[in-house]
């Protein structure tokens, strides 16, 4: 008998047949005697609209009464799962971040988890029903309603997983595995048996949405055992796993893209000490968070500035900017939501010397102009025109050897 943590993504309960779907799939874990949770997301495109009517209310609306309504999908199919569960006689019931509770920090819209009381869900289970626990969201300081940041199932199903100290955690999505990059924009991808944590975690940090950045992080650190795995298909998923566990070490693992982030150029920027920490300190106290960032020397005391941020930080982070254009002193704020940045990671990188010159090589004979770069041990990033994104992607999976025989 084992201890199961189940996460369905917004695909998998689509719609009511898929939702009796995974009702079935989880009585076949339930039958077989294991003790069972399940995590869900909203309905599929539910979220998406949900955040859309808070964007056309307001680009600079209240994070908390954000929150108060995106939070609300995952309300609905906690309930119809555990419904559909009950109609085929399995003991379950709904939970509700706040009711758990999963507490949170404040940051609404990208809170943290801080605890989960796991006590009463493990009491359930033992007594053998079946907790459908709404997956993204979480219970603030102030007991108000926070979510996890987008994708934010997967955290909540490993958080949940480590809670009830689960033997393993099975997230079930619209894809039978991890592949080498998206299989929907590269056919010839490959699945992954087998990827190591570290990898994991840089790929998703990079766009592979397969699974959300901090899911894999609290995996990493909580050692929970992290499979992804179809929920329409019988058959074996991908393992995240220790780096030690993977017998053959690719030079480049995998390779992602991600059209999240926009571009902010900062024109004329006084050269001077200190100037930068005036750009990114009020930035990153408004919960801005920068990712790439370049700096060129000035030749006349000013320079540009670049920088990326995410996409739907982009309205608080020119507000926060134009209103310190006095203090900081540059000329104008360029925003160019048009981008895409495209990755390699790999573990092979840290011992191999000329990796990223293949993907500069393999750019530019596609005729694709790199307008930012950014490094890091196990990791490559370049940003390019969003127009480039697939092109980019397929051109790097083949120059790295990851196609599929065809
Ligand atoms: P869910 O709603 O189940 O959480 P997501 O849409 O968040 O599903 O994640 C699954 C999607 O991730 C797939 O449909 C696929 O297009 C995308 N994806 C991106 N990179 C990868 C990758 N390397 N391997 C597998 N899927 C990937
Ligand atoms: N429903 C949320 C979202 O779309 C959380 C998730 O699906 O993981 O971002
Ligand atoms: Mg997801």
């Amino acid at each position: 008998m084992a201890r199961i943590v189940m996460k369905f993504g917004g695909t998998s309960v689509g719609d009511l047949d898929r939702i009796r779907n995974v009702a079935k799939r989880v009585k076949r874990e339930v039958d077989a005697g294991h003790e069972v949770a399940v995590v869900v997301s909203a309905m599929s495109g539910v979220t998406n609209q949900l955040v859309k009517y808070c964007q056309d209310l307001s680009p600079l609306h209240d994070a908390r009464e954000y929150d108060t309504i995106v939070a609300t999908g995952e309300q609905v199919t906690i309930g119809l799962l555990a419904i559909a569960l009950q109609t085929i006689g399995v003991d379950a019931r709904s939970w509700q971040g706040w009711q758990i509770p999963i507490r949170t920090d404040d940051a609404h819209s990208k809170a943290r988890i801080e605890s989960i009381e796991g006590e009463l869900l493990i009491e359930r289970m033992k007594a053998g029903q079946v907790p459908v626990v709404a997956g993204f969201q979480g219970v603030g300081p102030d007991n108000r309603v926070t979510t996890l940041g987008r994708g934010g199932s997967d955290l909540s199903a490993v958080a949940v997983a480590a809670a009830v100290k689960a033997d393993r955690c099975d997230i079930f999505t619209d894809v039978d595995g991890i592949y080498t990059t998206d299989p929907r924009i590269v056919p010839r991808a490959r699945k992954l048996e087998r990827v190591a944590y570290e990898e994991m975690l840089e790929l998703a940090s990079v766009g592979a949405k397969v699974l959300q950045t901090r899911s894999v992080e609290l995996a990493m650190k909580q050692r929970v055992r992290v499979q992804v795995l179809s929920s329409f298909e019988d058959k074996p998923g991908s393992l995240v796993v220790d780096e030690d566990e993977i017998v053959e070490q690719a030079l480049v693992t995998g390779v992602a893209y991600s059209r999240d982030e926009a571009k902010v150029t900062l024109r004329r920027v006084p050269d001077r000490p200190g100037i930068a920490a005036q750009v990114f300190v009020p930035l990153a106290a408004a919960n801005v968070n920068v990712d790439m960032i370049v700096q060129n020397i000035g030749a006349d005391g000013s320079t540009d500035m670049t920088f990326t941020v995410g996409k739907t930080d982009l309205p608080r982070a020119e507000k926060v900017l134009n209103d310190l254009k006095a203090t900081i002193g540059f000329e104008a704020l360029l925003a160019d939501p048009d981008v895409a940045k495209i990755s390699i990671v790999g573990i092979g990188m840290r011992s191999h010397a000329g990796v990223a010159a293949t993907m500069f090589g393999a750019l530019s004979e596609k005729g694709i102009n790199i307008q930012v770069i950014s490094t890091s041990e196990i990791k490559t990033s370049v940003l390019v025109g969003a127009e480039y994104t697939e092109l980019a992607v397929r051109a790097l999976h083949t120059a790295y050897g990851l196609d599929a025989p065809a």
